[in-house]
């Protein structure tokens, strides 16, 4: 794909009256240098969030489209009764339900399954969280569909898959609580209690890329999140690397394609992580417009049918090379 080097978007004033006076990337912890829980900035639904004006003038346009209307409010997010917890346990090892748990989870719509142990961290300020166990689940979006970002048909893609990993993770749920333990489903667009990025990214499903979302070796960044919270034993898995980081430092199609212009180049410190970071308030306003926006991840090579497979393979070769190299180098200088 060639370069995408799109007019600097200005927001319009009107929408700009609907920001609060702090600044979102303080909200998220830019620069700050101590580990912290995130706090809810979007997709919650809690009045005291500083973009709670925002988000509610955004759900109000997605009502009012009745293509997009169509997939929020009628969409298919699987069943809607909780199964009671069965009052006999079913014993097995961590390693047999682990292998059950992801078996079940692809028989009944997920395309990505990782488990992992979760992390306090994570749980966003004024929620709790206290199951001990992880499973995050990933479903594949259309290339098709996402690939016409930022038109609403990429939107009404994303908002789709969210309803996919929602069902997939309610009927998880139901089928754990039927083995006897407790779990809870979340699926998007709404957040959950907790951050699902960075489970993600332990669970195995790929390494953050400089736009701010996963890439995954197989589904680039064409995937969406939804998640089980569970107190099932299991047993975790492992980060996945791959060379997607080191790919996105000599990258600039998403940086160039942003129309905000909101993706840093260099990673920032991000509530004590130095990471890949979208400027919150840039992108914000050109997310609203377009009813979720996406470029993003639709220019990213990773995420064309085909292309992350043999770029995964790709990446790994040269830093086995490079590493090979640098072992040489440091034998013949001992
Ligand atoms: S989603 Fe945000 S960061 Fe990504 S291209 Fe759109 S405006 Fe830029
Ligand atoms: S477009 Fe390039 S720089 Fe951006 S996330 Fe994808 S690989 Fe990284």
């Amino acid at each position: 794909m060639g370069v995408v080097k799109r007019a600097l978007y200005r927001m319009p004033e009107a929408l700009g009256r609907l920001f609060p006076s702090v600044s979102g990337n303080t909200v998220n912890g830019l620069g700050e240098p101590r580990r912290r829980r995130p706090s809810p900035i979007f997709w919650h639904m809690n009045l005291e969030m500083p973009f709670a004006r925002l988000q509610q003038a955004l759900f109000e346009r997605m009502d009012s489209d009745p293509r997009l209307k169509a997939v929020l409010r009628r969409g298919d997010r699987g069943p809607t009764k909780r199964e009671p917890v069965a009052p006999v346990v079913v014993e097995n090892t961590a390693q047999a339900w682990s292998a059950k748990v992801k078996e079940f989870a692809r028989a009944h719509e997920a395309d990505l399954v990782g488990i992992v142990r979760l992390d306090p961290l994570w749980v966003y300020d004024r929620y709790e969280a206290t199951e001990p166990w992880l499973i995050v689940l990933g479903v594949a979006m259309d290339y098709d569909h996402l690939s016409t970002a930022p038109a609403i048909a990429a939107g009404i893609e994303v908002m789709e898959k969210y309803n996919r990993g929602t069902r997939a993770a309610r009927k998880l749920a139901n089928w754990i609580h039927a083995q006897g333990y407790h779990a809870d489903a979340h699926g998007g667009p709404l957040a959950g209690p907790v951050s699902l990025v960075p489970a993600a990214l332990a669970a195995g499903f790929g390494e953050l890329g400089k736009h701010g979302s996963i890439i995954n070796r197989e589904l680039g960044s064409s995937f969406r999140l939804a998640a089980v919270r569970t107190d099932m034993p299991l047993v975790v898995d492992q980060p996945d690397m791959f060379g997607a980081d080191d790919f996105c430092t000599s990258c600039q199609l998403c940086t160039n394609a942003c129309p905000p212009q909101a993706i840093f180049e260099d990673k920032q410190v991000v509530r004590g992580d130095q990471k890949w970071y979208v400027d919150f308030d840039k992108c914000i306003g050109y997310f609203h417009e377009t009813y979720g926006c996406a470029i993003c991840i639709a220019v990213c090579p990773w995420s064309r049918p085909g292309v992350a497979k043999n770029l995964a393979q790709k990446m790994t070769r040269r830093a086995i090379r490079r590493n090979s190299g640098l072992m040489e180098t440091s034998e013949t200088a001992g």
